[in-house]
């Protein structure tokens, strides 16, 4: 009885020094890594999973590359409605985001700023294979991911073509991955979105490509990176290299590194990214007057956002 009570004890005294050195090791792990955080500014992004956030992903690359200050730390979102109630509520720092999403909530009161494009062009128009021309989509279902979007725009600007408008087909708004088995199943008859789903419907000879982005509006604008007003303004320098790097990004995303970057981040096969790829540009990322003003007077015809707002309070120039 009494050893057996020498070995309990003593066991107990052993687990208690184990324990001791445990939490000994714990509390020096943990300083490491707060120092590593402290020593680097963690900017958070918000993202899709699309080929139009790919400039953010190389920025990534880039600045880790470079062992900059500065670190990315992307935060993905399955809808474009969850991305902009954690941007305008402040919980991320920035987006690659819809410019006219932004600008909506611009002209709502809240305060963000645009700082360069995510790319040009990058959108199509996807139509069933019994679609052949725009008057056929007379009285049929049509697919945007957005009323506040380029695609709303896209699709306004093909309307016109054909002379119809959207009183003339049943525009739903509808989740992007949703549309190519929607179109499949008959319960659309088109559908324009982020890529690459435009690409899927094709590669899987769902769908054909009605019009791409360029056919219907020169240096079409859509998405961008955005930060709020708040982060921008106690991080000017920071809110300046993000940019420079950003546009210097995009540069460097030719065919072969673009679908690199694009296998990695969106899991998609080869075949559709390539394919979407074709129809997208990074080169350019500045955001010009002449583009913006562009939009402006799109949102305003087709009465998306009857209240824009104007270049110089939305786009910021670091
Ligand atoms: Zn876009």
């Amino acid at each position: 009885m009494k050893r057996q009570r020498k070995v309990t004890l003593l066991a107990v005294f052993l687990i208690l020094v184990l324990a001791l050195s445990a939490c000994g090791k714990t509390t020096a792990s943990q300083s490491k890594t707060t120092e590593n955080k402290t020593n680097k500014q963690v900017v958070t992004i918000g993202y899709l999973p699309i080929t139009h956030a790919l400039s953010i992903f190389e920025e990534k690359k880039l600045l880790e590359n470079e062992n900059s200050n500065i670190t990315i730390k992307l935060q993905k979102f399955s809808s474009w409605s969850d991305l902009t109630d954690a941007l305008n509520a402040g919980r991320i720092d920035g987006a690659s985001v819809l410019m006219e999403l932004a600008m909506s909530a611009v002209s709502q009161g809240v305060d963000l700023k645009a700082v360069a494009l995510g790319h040009k062009d990058g959108n199509v128009i996807i139509a069933g294979r019994d679609i052949q021309s725009v008057k056929d989509l007379k009285g049929k279902t049509f697919a945007i991911p957005h009323t506040q979007s380029s695609h709303n725009i896209l699709l306004n600007d093909m309307l016109a073509k054909g002379g119809l408008t959207t009183k003339d087909v049943k525009v739903v708004q509808m989740a992007p991955s949703e549309m190519p088995s929607s179109l499949a199943n008959g319960s659309i008859a088109g559908y324009c979105v982020a890529e690459p789903f435009g690409a899927q419907a094709v590669n899987q000879k769902i769908g054909h490509v009605l019009y791409d982005s360029e056919d219907l509006w020169t240096n079409s604008l859509c998405c961008g990176l955005v930060f709020t007003g708040k982060f921008i303004k106690s991080n000017k320098a920071t809110v300046k290299t993000m940019t420079t790097k950003y546009e210097e990004a995009g540069k460097k995303l030719d065919d072969k590194e673009a679908t690199s970057i694009a296998t990695q981040y969106l899991g998609q096969s080869e075949s559709v990214l390539k394919l979407s790829l074709k129809w997208i540009k990074f080169n350019d990322l500045k955001i010009t007057k002449k583009d913006y003003n562009a939009l402006v007077s799109k949102l305003k015809k087709y009465k998306i956002n009857e209240n824009p707002p104007a270049y110089d309070k939305f786009v910021y120039q670091p």
